[in-house]
């Protein structure tokens, strides 16, 4: 029977090092406001620091350059990493390169791999997953982006947006329909498009609650696409034809943990700041923490912070012990469970922190941003309930007859009938 909730030595040893590096190195980062290219060359020889710890692309496995970590320990790593939006940059495991190269070692053929996949490891190239379109996004089965086949190649005509990266990607991956009268789950594929493609047309950055001011090719952006006539050659497909939804499902696994392992992250810097202003905010005679709101504000966010880690790392160790198939209602329920969680915490920060706490002058009004888009991406909280309760249901049957099973009086009859000689023996006055 194991049931252990211990980390090895070795490893805690490397977490402890995490959060130093994340706290002292990376955190002052963000107060600068660097662009992207100056992002990249900042954090060069952090990266060079994390590649010599062992730490780098742990995502993935050792023959692609990755540390074969599994789930758990990636959960335990991201929770750290999770605090700032830009250490992920910094151990080379940032979403969407980290699902798109999950994509690209599951379906890549050696030479996409050798094109694509080693690049991205490296750093050296920056990818985007292009899916959602205006009309089609929490059901992809509506996804309209055709791919035909013409001559030796593909042609790609369609209309995508919130393709995270996009203006500051070198590729795109694509999920297109190939054939649309195969069942639906067998319409699409996945192909990868250069972005300096002809007839790839980035539209712009559309601007959002997390970036209102967003412009053109910064990171973070989640860019609208036309792709015009766009030719790519026969072996831009990945995986077979119609295999779209199927890697699209194997991307989006692990992808939706790595984000509630990073939500984790993000809780605890606004539970911290929480319990912090609690101590010093003196408000009619006492202190924040003083006051029963409060402490219940504490006590919940603790409760509950402590119940989405746990589900994400059981989550986490199913994959690993079970493979991603077998995780999806544990990958589904701390999705939306971990978002609500995530949004929650902040909320209650920025409540104690008052006019503070909405000012830029913290972080926590940019977290709360953040957080409200986590209730949709990879998937809308009521997908993910709907997905959980369908599962949870398959394990029930309505009563033939229609009266519930636990009904008392018809229990009670059960009962009679099948403990009559007890019965007897324990009324009778002899
Ligand atoms: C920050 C951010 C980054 C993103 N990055 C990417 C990216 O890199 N690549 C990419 O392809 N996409 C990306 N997306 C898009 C994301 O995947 C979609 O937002 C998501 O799939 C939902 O699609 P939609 O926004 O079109 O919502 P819709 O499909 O229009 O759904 C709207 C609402 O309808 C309701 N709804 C839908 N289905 C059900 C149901 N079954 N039961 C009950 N209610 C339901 C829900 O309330 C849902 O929020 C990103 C989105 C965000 C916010």
């Amino acid at each position: 029977m194991a049931w252990d909730f211990s980390t090895e030595p070795e490893f805690e040893a490397q977490l402890e090092w995490m959060r130093e590096f994340v706290r002292e190195e990376i955190w002052p980062l963000e107060t600068l406001r660097l662009e992207y290219d100056q992002i990249r060359r900042a954090f060069e020889p952090l990266q060079q620091e994390v590649k010599e710890r062992g730490l780098w692309a742990a995502h993935l496995d050792p023959e692609l350059g990755g540390q074969g970590f599994g789930q758990v320990k990636l959960g335990l790593m991201h929770e750290i990493l999770g605090s700032s939006l830009l250490a992920p940059f910094a151990f080379g495991n940032q979403a969407p390169d980290s699902g798109n190269s999950e994509i690209l070692a599951l379906a890549g053929s050696a030479e996409q791999k050798e094109r694509y996949l080693h690049p991205l490891l490296a750093g050296d190239l920056h990818s985007a997953f292009s899916m959602t379109e205006p009309n089609a996004g929490a059901d992809p089965t509506l996804l309209q982006t055709r791919a035909v086949r013409d001559g030796d190649g593909w042609v790609i005509n369609g209309h995508k947006w919130f393709s995270s990266n996009a203006s500051i990607a070198d590729f795109l991956i694509v999920m297109a329909v190939t054939d649309p009268d195969a069942r639906a789950h067998q319409r699409a594929s996945m192909f990868i498009v250069p972005t300096d493609t002809p007839g790839v047309n980035i539209l712009r950055d559309v601007p959002t609650m997390e970036h209102p001011d967003q412009e053109f090719g910064k990171f973070g952006g989640h860019a609208e696409i036309l792709y015009e006539d766009v030719r790519i050659p026969a072996e831009a497909i990945l995986g077979g034809e119609g295999t779209g939804f199927l890697l699209a499902q194997a991307r989006l696994g692990p992808g939706r943990i790595h984000h509630c392992m990073r939500w984790l992250g993000v809780s605890r810097r606004a539970f911290d700041m929480l319990c912090e202003r609690s101590l010093y905010r003196y408000a009619f005679g006492s202190t924040l923490a003083e006051k029963q709101t409060v402490q219940n504000w504490i006590a919940d966010s603790a409760a509950e912070m402590q119940a989405a880690r746990l589900m994400t790392l059981h989550a986490a160790w199913v994959i690993d012990t079970q493979g991603v198939r077998a995780a999806r209602t544990e990958i589904s329920l701390i999705k939306f469970y971990g978002a609500k969680v995530l949004h929650d915490v902040i909320d209650r920060a920025l409540q104690a922190h008052g006019s503070l706490g909405y000012s830029t002058d913290l972080p926590l009004e940019q977290m709360y941003r953040f957080a409200r888009g986590a209730r949709f991406y990879d998937g809308p909280d009521e997908v993910h309930r709907q997905s959980v309760a369908r599962q949870v249901l398959r394990g029930y049957e309505a009563p033939a007859d229609g009266v519930p099973s636990e009904h008392v009086p018809t229990r009670r009859r059960a009962a009679q009938e099948k403990f009559a000689h007890l019965l007897e023996a324990v009324t009778s006055n002899d």
